[in-house]
């Protein structure tokens, strides 16, 4: 199954992820829809109303397209709560089904979402709603299932800004919006550079005065990770 969203690499730079925008979800039977919960969103104030908003704004825009394929929801299911009621995968019945899924964000501890996953089966489509670094680790996990990229979609909140990964001490910053920035774990003043690890889910940072200590450029916000 060939998804209408390819998630492909930004012109020019190679590794730095590019999400365009779903006007339809891919053609299948299944699909489970796995939404970091509001909840577990960083921070108060504007920033985080914006991410907040993001969020709603995408989970509307997968509600309308679920509707318009004419998918009927199953029994929802949150992380501290698993859904008792299985999705149906019996080939008599045609009818589209979903579900979704609210993770709070450490979706790699959560057995349940692994088993939802499990149920839409290889011809089902995962939709991942949350940050950039969320939205990986939950493809990752959907690929140790089985799952190709091309059955996912995947739709980052680009207000939650990037996790940074410190080459120098291995520490990842959550939720940087500006670069430089200090690593929250070393200190040192680190450049967001524009090389994305998929593994990590997070972007790659570098001592930016390494050359000339002390000399830190003014800050400037990282581009957003949604490009269009
Ligand atoms: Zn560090």
């Amino acid at each position: 199954m060939k998804s209408p969203q390819s998630s492909s690499v930004t012109a020019g730079i190679r590794s730095r992820q590019h999400y365009p925008r779903i006007e339809a979800l891919p053609d299948a039977q299944r699909y489970l829809v796995a939404c970091q919960s509001p909840e577990s969103l960083p921070g108060t104030g504007e920033a985080a109303g914006n991410a907040r908003q993001q969020l709603q704004m995408h989970c509307q825009l997968i509600s309308t397209l679920l509707d318009q394929l004419g998918s009927h929801e199953v029994g929802g299911a949150v992380q501290s709560a698993p859904a008792t009621e299985a999705l149906p995968t019996g080939p008599a019945d045609n009818a589209r089904l979903h579900r979704w899924y609210d993770v709070d964000d450490r979706p790699k501890a959560c057995d349940a979402l692994v088993g939802a996953i499990s149920e839409i089966g290889v011809a089902g489509c995962l939709v991942i709603i949350g940050s950039e670094h969320f939205v990986w680790q939950v493809a990752n996990l959907a690929q140790q299932q089985g799952l190709l990229l091309d059955d996912m979609v995947m739709l980052p909140v680009a207000a939650l800004g990037r996790h940074v990964f410190c080459v120098h001490c291995q520490q990842v910053s959550e939720h940087v919006i500006h670069s430089p920035a200090a690593c929250d774990g070393c200190g040192l003043m680190l450049e967001v550079r524009d090389h994305f690890s998929k593994r990590l889910g997070a972007y790659m940072g570098v001592r930016i005065d390494a050359e000339a200590p002390g000399e830190i450029p003014p800050q400037e916000e990282v581009a957003p990770c949604l490009a269009s």
